[in-house]
């Protein structure tokens, strides 16, 4: 089973000063900075998704969900997205690079926002190793299995649309000689229909499908899903798991015949998990969290600058009492030494980052009690130094740290990096 990271431009500055928190002078964004791949061997992934939608701004597509800039997306039509992701050479000329439309951005118009002509064109263009036609999610799952007419017409529509896509995108695909191996994406709106719309695709030729829709879904549903469609469908037509959100989960899913699956979650829990940061495999197999420990720029810090506004807070207080906690870590690091007054330096702090937060003074005890317990445990078990990926050995206890994109980045990569032998090291012990 192969694991693909959903690239929306995650790379970081290899040089970045952490003492200083800046980057290298002249330093240039993008030609500078590194991906994940570049930073860590072996790469944190088996390949790379890409998604129309982060990169081509189309009719109805918010503009803030594009990443790419016009340049951008010219240069990876122009040099490939292998050239462009730096995905390339002998290293990675083995490694999946697939590009769906990313129905999300486009999920409450009527229509895909993007033709499965232009698809093709921009896979093609692209020399994407493998493509899904441009589909339109439907969110529902009932596994109850309720009839079509049951559901809601554009439920219905949605349905034939993906299908009458997956149809036209096939023969385009075809009469381009095949440039890239062709995925058909499975909508349904239960367990029952998307095993139908299955056939279906493997009746157009498909050899390879995507189940997509499965974000929202509860574990039980998805394996409802995957039980209705390998009854369904051939043995030897491969699976794709779009989006899958579930990451933890993955041993649970591996009696599928799941080719490959794509998620962003390890990266994203690194900054946006309330608890779960950081990752590390432990003698079990399984998978310890541990909380980052949160030490925010006082002057960028969307709380803290407002406090300062409001006259609540004092600009010149926090920031030293920021440096004060950054030390403390950094010498917790070196020496291990002074926990209880490590954690003092950071409760202080953060202090202010929960002030206001939640109602009340009790409240705010108890919440800034709890994310000291929680803290207590990540500087006790010194997970970052226990790590020997290339982040984490290049950026000890910074990585740790929860403060700006080269640092939560970091952590997100280190994240991608343990899932990925995690997912390695469930499917041997399976075999
Ligand atoms: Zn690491």
């Amino acid at each position: 089973m192969k694991f693909l990271y959903s690239d929306t431009q995650d790379y970081v500055d290899p040089n970045y000063d952490f003492l200083n928190d800046r980057n290298k002078i002249g330093h240039k964004r993008y030609w500078d900075d590194q991906y994940a791949h570049e930073l860590m061997d072996p790469a944190p992934y088996d390949g790379l998704l890409v998604s129309m939608s982060a990169v081509r701004q189309a009719e109805g597509v918010a503009k803030s969900k594009v990443r790419y800039s016009t340049s951008e997306e010219q240069r990876m039509l122009r040099d490939g997205a292998r050239k462009f992701l730096r995905f390339g050479g002998p290293k990675f000329k083995d490694r999946m690079l697939m590009g769906d439309c990313g129905a999300f951005a486009y999920v409450e118009h009527p229509k895909p926002a993007y033709s499965p002509m232009e698809v093709m064109e921009f896979y093609a263009d692209a020399g994407f190793t493998h493509g899904c036609s441009p589909d339109h999610i439907i969110f529902e799952c009932d596994t109850a299995n309720p009839s079509r007419s049951e559901m809601s017409k554009q439920v219905g529509d949605r349905y034939d649309i993906t299908l009458k896509n997956a149809h036209e995108f096939l023969k385009l695909t075809k009469e381009e000689d095949w440039p890239f191996e062709p995925l058909g994406p499975i909508q349904g709106w239960s367990p029952q229909s998307m095993a139908e719309a299955a056939v279906e695709l493997e009746k157009m030729g498909y050899r390879y499908l995507a189940v997509g829709g499965l974000v929202p879904l509860k574990v039980e549903v998805i394996h409802e899903v995957l039980q209705a469609l390998r009854r369904a469908i051939k043995p030897e037509t491969d699976i794709h798991l779009l989006g899958f959100a579930k990451a933890d989960k993955i041993h649970e899913f591996t009696g599928y015949g799941v080719t490959s699956f794509d998620s962003t979650s390890p990266l994203l829990a690194a900054f946006k998990d309330a608890k779960k940061n950081y990752y590390l495999e432990n003698p079990n197999g399984g998978l310890d969290y541990y909380t980052a420990v949160r030490i925010p720029q006082a002057i960028e810090n969307t709380r803290l600058v407002r406090g300062i506004k409001e006259g609540r807070f004092s600009a010149e207080a926090l920031q030293k009492m920021e440096a004060q906690a950054l030390d403390a870590m950094r010498a917790y690091h070196r020496t291990g030494m002074a926990i209880d007054s490590t954690l003092d330096a950071i409760t202080e702090y953060q202090h202010f980052l929960v002030k206001g937060n939640v109602g009340g003074d009790e409240e705010e005890a108890k919440a800034l009690k709890k994310q000291r317990e929680l803290i207590r445990r990540t500087l006790e078990e010194k997970p970052w130094q226990r790590c020997g990926c290339d982040i984490c050995k290049q950026a000890g206890v910074e990585v740790i740290i929860f403060r700006a994109s080269n640092r939560n980045k970091r952590r997100g990569m280190h994240n991608l990096g343990v899932y990925h032998q995690h997912v390695q090291r469930t499917l041997n012990k399976k075999k």
